[in-house]
This record gives C-alpha cells, sequence and structure tokens, in this order.
C-alpha cells in the first residue's frame, strides 16, 4: 500500500534554486524535465549568470560565443515548470527539508512568499579583485594593467587597445595566478579556470593583432582536462604564443611603458621586460550573494568562505543542512562544465528530498 503523503510536506512544492547563472539555469532545466517544479530566484535583473554579467565574449574550449552558449541554456528554462524571479532575493526562510517557507522579495514588486520542498544554492563567484590588500601590480594605479575579464570586454568588442592612449598593443602579457595559490592572501587554492582562459585570450589577441607580442608569466601552467590539447599547445605552436616561468613582482611605468620585474626562475635570473598592457589573470572568490545565503541557511562554509560540501568525493552537492544543496562556483573554482555536472547531481539530490520528505521516507 502507498505510504500516505503529508500535506506539509507536498510533492507538488517546488525546488528553488537561488541564482540563474550556468549552475542554476541547469539544475531548473534538469528539474522541469522531470516533471517538477523549479522556482529562480535571480538577484541581477537577466538570466546568464558571470558568462553574461562580465561580458564575457568566447569561452573555453571551442570558443563559442557566451552569449550564444548562454541564450541556449536560458532558453531551455522558458517553460509552464520553471517560475522566474529577476531582479529578486531571498531574504527570509523559515522550515525543514520537505517545506521551507521563504520571503522572496523583489526590488520592484516587493516581498512574495514562495514554498519550497528543497533549496539549491547557485549562487556563484565573484572576480579577485587585484587591488585588495596588495597594490604589487598597480591595477588602480597604471591604465594598461587590466584583467582578464577587462580584456573580455575588449574582445567582445573587437578592440584591444591600451586604455592609456587608444593605440594597439605592441607587446602584451599575461600574469598567472593573481589572486591564487598566494599564501600571503589566504588563496592557497587554484582557481582551475584562469590558465585556460589566458590561453584562449591569448589566441584571440593574436588572431586579432597578428603583429603584436604576446607573452603568459606563470608559475606552472594547469590546463583543465582537454584544454591541453584544445587551447595550451595551439597557443604555443599554431599562434606562437611565448611562455615564460618566471614570478613577476613588481610593475612600474617608464616613460610610455610598463615594466614588469620579476624572476625568470628556468634561467635563474632576474627579469625586467617591457609592456604596453599586462593582463592579469584573477582567480574566483566566492560572491557575496554566496557568503549571505550560506548564512541565511546556515550552511556550513569553508576557510576561503565556499559553500562547504560535506558528503567528500561521493557528494559533491549536499550542504551541511538538509534539503540544501549547493552546485557550481558556489562550492568552489569550477568552470561551465563542471559547474553544470554538479548542478544536475544537485537537481536529482533535490528532487529525492522533496519525494522523500513528502512520503515520509527518511
Ligand atoms: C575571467 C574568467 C573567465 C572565465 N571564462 C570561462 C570560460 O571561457 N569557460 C568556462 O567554462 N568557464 C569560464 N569561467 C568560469 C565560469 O565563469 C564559471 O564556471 C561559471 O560562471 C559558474 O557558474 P555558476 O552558475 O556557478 O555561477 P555564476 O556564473 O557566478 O552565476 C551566479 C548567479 O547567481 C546570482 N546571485 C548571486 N548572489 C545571489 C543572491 N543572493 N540571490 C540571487 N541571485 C544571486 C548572480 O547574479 C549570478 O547570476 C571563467 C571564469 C573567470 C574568472
Ligand atoms: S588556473 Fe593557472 S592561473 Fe589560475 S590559479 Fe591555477 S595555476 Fe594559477
Amino acid at each position: 500500500m502507498p505510504e500516505a503523503v503529508n500535506p506539509e510536506r507536498n510533492p507538488e512544492n517546488p525546488i528553488l534554486i537561488i541564482g540563474g547563472g550556468p549552475a542554476g539555469l541547469e539544475a531548473a532545466k534538469g528539474i522541469a524535465e522531470l516533471g517538477y517544479k523549479a522556482v529562480i530566484v535571480e538577484k541581477a535583473n537577466v538570466l546568464g549568470g558571470t558568462p553574461i554579467l562580465s561580458s564575457y565574449a568566447a569561452l573555453t574550449p571551442d570558443f563559442r560565443s557566451a552569449e550564444d552558449a548562454m541564450g541556449e541554456m536560458i532558453a531551455a528554462v522558458q517553460r509552464p515548470e520553471v517560475d522566474i524571479h529577476l531582479g529578486s532575493q531571498v531574504t527570509a526562510v523559515s522550515g525543514q527539508a520537505g517545506a521551507f517557507d521563504l520571503t522572496v522579495t523583489s526590488a520592484v514588486d516587493g516581498p512574495t512568499q514562495v514554498q519550497a520542498g528543497a533549496a539549491i544554492i547557485a549562487t556563484g563567484f565573484q572576480h579577485f579583485d587585484p587591488g585588495r590588500e596588495t597594490q604589487q601590480y598597480g591595477y588602480y594605479e597604471h591604465d594598461d594593467v587590466i584583467t582578464l575579464v577587462d580584456l573580455e570586454r575588449m574582445l567582445k568588442a573587437e578592440q584591444v587597445v591600451r586604455p592609456s592612449n587608444g593605440e594597439p598593443p605592441k607587446r602584451l602579457c599575461f600574469i598567472q595566478c593573481v589572486g591564487s595559490r598566494d599564501r600571503q592572501i589566504g588563496n592557497e587554492y587554484c582557481s582551475k579556470v584562469c590558465c585556460g582562459v589566458a590561453a584562449k585570450e591569448s589566441i584571440e589577441v593574436r588572431k586579432l593583432l597578428p603583429d603584436c607580442k604576446v607573452f603568459i608569466f606563470y608559475i606552472d601552467m594547469r590546463m583543465y582536462g582537454y584544454w591541453e590539447n584544445e587551447i595550451y599547445w595551439p597557443s604555443q605552436e599554431k599562434y606562437k604564443v611565448n611562455y615564460v616561468k618566471g614570478i613577476a613582482t613588481e610593475i612600474v611605468k617608464k616613460g610610455d611603458h610598463l615594466i614588469v620585474r620579476g624572476e625568470d626562475t628556468t634561467m635563474g635570473r632576474p627579469m625586467e621586460v617591457p609592456m604596453d598592457i599586462v593582463v592579469l589573470s584573477v582567480g574566483m572568490e566566492p560572491s557575496e550573494g554566496t557568503k549571505q545565503m550560506a548564512a541565511m541557511f546556515g550552511a556550513e562554509v569553508n576557510k576561503y568562505k565556499f559553500i562547504e560540501t560535506v558528503g567528500g568525493a561521493l557528494n559533491t552537492v549536499q550542504t551541511s543542512v538538509e534539503g540544501v544543496l549547493a552546485c557550481g562556483a558556489a562550492t568552489g573554482p569550477a568552470d561551465i562544465e563542471d559547474s553544470i555536472s554538479s548542478a544536475s547531481a544537485a537537481a536529482m539530490k533535490a528532487i529525492a528530498v522533496v519525494r522523500k520528505t513528502a512520503m515520509g521516507v527518511s
């Protein structure tokens, strides 16, 4: 005989998804495809997450337009099972797995009450601010010191120029691991994507400006899986990007140019090289929204303030709170492919929570 349904823990309760980036969109799509209801609460006025909000141009590894890829994901959640609240945030939560009561507050329409059987936190990351704590690289001091994200915007506009004078650069370099793998600032982790993104952008710069010499200063290059063959080797062999194993310690202005000072660690000697543009390969930190939602749901965070998942390698989406899952870059550095994979896992486990709690199964 089927078990009685607890009316307070209704299997018809939707699954709340906080964040409408790649991870949140994939979770919503998966839930809807399995016939359940999802509610997306997105702080921004558009869906698509950081690739859209930060105007990424082309994505690794296949150079697909970010707008096109995110457009496909956004189109997939335009269906009756998915209720979308843009420009909105979760401002209060009570209840438990199977029956959460939430206040969703919209900047335009004010508060609405929402019931949810489970919640998925997909609030993502923010780019490391290269002026934080140390001003070693002069990001806020020198116009021609930019970040990977600034270069993405230039590449999207197909106009890579020196911000100081509007002229195309003749020499451009990337400095890897800015804000990551740095014990001094407490971010010991690798941000996973920035080596691949720098290699991708180096190819795009060489395609757009064939006369521009491009250098990448690295501690060691860490490519994500197949990105090794897809972008790293082509950037060296086909596009003649110069990889220099070295540590840049300082950037100073000399006349019209920037001088990158540091140490060439292969040759074991000091280096001092003139550049027109220096691109800082900034890594990933948890977004403010990730920190806020972890606090609101009482979910544990790790020492970097990414959401802690408590199942180890065998369950990468369970938070310390029953009925609350997390996925994508809210749980740590991840590329889009990994964010989407963890989002599918979170969707499946959230459905299991809704079904089990409604049936009274533990
Ligand atoms: C410089 C750089 C370039 C990159 N380029 C690539 C690339 O080419 N290819 C690739 O695979 N990966 C790339 N990545 C990684 C990629 O951006 C992430 O994998 C991806 O964005 C993670 O998706 P997400 O949905 O977890 O988070 P996000 O994309 O950060 O989305 C989170 C969403 O949550 C919303 N949000 C935050 N707080 C709240 C809140 N309190 N309430 C409601 N909504 C909230 C945000 O507005 C946002 O829409 C790059 C990363 C960096 C640093
Ligand atoms: S991906 Fe590369 S640049 Fe980014 S932190 Fe890791 S090693 Fe450094």
